[in-house]
């Protein structure tokens, strides 16, 4: 596994028609219904309108192997919030569904983290955008590529990053 620094990278290619991009993970329960509850739960207010979503994926646990798979994905949502008024709603999404932190990187209900919000690179404590760990995780590459497949971090292509990371463990279900 490649060491990240935990610095935002650079992007470009920003998908036009969107303002954010959210990743989407779960491995509990029905993992697709809390995805699709996720997304409705993010739409609900108004004031973030969910634009674009990819497929839905079945994923292999990363960082901490020993625990059940995932499903992934990725939605472009339109939205004037700022970026942390965007992060407070992601981690609204969270409380509301219940999800209980264990230990790091390990189960959950639900996680919704920020990937990207157009060229804007955040470097805070509480919020570093893009997210650091895009380049090391297919399971957040190959949905990325469904919605935005033009965006490169630090100069590299998404196809360029999955060759270097693999893509097979990250296999799209059937049906969304
Ligand atoms: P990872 O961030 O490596 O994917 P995780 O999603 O399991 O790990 P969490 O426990 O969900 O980590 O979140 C820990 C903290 O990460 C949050 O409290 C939040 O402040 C911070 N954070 C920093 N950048 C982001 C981001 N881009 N999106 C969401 N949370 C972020
Ligand atoms: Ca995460
Ligand atoms: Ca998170």
């Amino acid at each position: 596994m490649k060491k990240s620094s935990g610095a935002a990278p650079a992007i470009s290619g920003f998908p036009p028609g969107c303002d954010a991009i959210i990743a989407l993970g779960t491995n509990m329960g029905d993992r697709v219904l809390n995805i699709e509850r996720a997304i409705e739960i993010l739409g609900r207010a108004g004031d973030i309108d969910v634009v674009s979503r990819s497929r839905l994926y079945r994923t292999a646990p990363w960082g901490v192997i020993d625990q059940d798979w995932f499903v992934n994905a990725c939605v472009g949502v339109r939205t004037t919030l700022s970026p942390h008024e965007l992060l407070g709603r992601c981690q609204a999404v969270e409380n509301e569904m219940g999800r209980v932190r264990t230990r790091h990187w390990g189960p959950r209900i639900i996680d919704v983290d920020i990937l990207a919000m157009g060229a804007s690179c955040i470097n805070l404590p509480d919020l570093v955008v893009p997210h650091p760990l895009i380049a090391e995780r297919s399971f957040v590459l190959v949905p990325l590529r469904d919605i935005a497949p033009n965006i490169a971090l630090d100069g590299q292509s998404i196809d360029e990053l999955l060759k270097a990371v693999g893509g097979d463990d990250v296999v799209p279900l059937d049906h969304r």
